[in-house]
């Protein structure tokens, strides 16, 4: 019977960790799984959707990584051909300069001129 009631509280103990972990209030999870029992606790605690935000799931928008949308003005990622806020079109960096022409092509021009 001891040895059952340690395995009780030890779950109850884990519920609280997982429960912590997910954002939620460990010593409430913990007294919830004495309680009700730490099979149903864990069931609920899986079912509940997690408080906690993923880390750097959305990382804040910075001038190294995102560039302002010209016709919106919000912003939108560098490497993105179309704003997702307004639709715009948009040429990344790369194409707007037009590339360094090779000498063939700068001997060609200057044969035809
Ligand atoms: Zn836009």
């Amino acid at each position: 019977m001891d040895v059952f009631v340690l395995f009780w509280i030890g779950l109850a103990i884990v519920i609280g960790m997982a429960a912590g972990s997910r954002g939620r209030s460990g010593f409430g999870w913990f007294l919830l799984a004495l309680v009700i029992s730490p099979l149903l606790a864990l069931i609920l605690i899986a079912l509940m959707p997690s408080l906690a935000r993923p880390a750097g799931a959305e990382a804040a928008p910075t001038t190294a990584t995102h560039v302002k949308c010209p016709d919106c003005a919000e912003l939108i990622l560098k490497e993105a051909r179309v704003c997702k806020h307004c639709g715009c079109k948009l040429t990344p960096p790369s194409a707007a300069t037009p590339a360094a022409k090779t000498f063939r092509e700068r001997f060609a021009d200057w044969w035809v001129s």
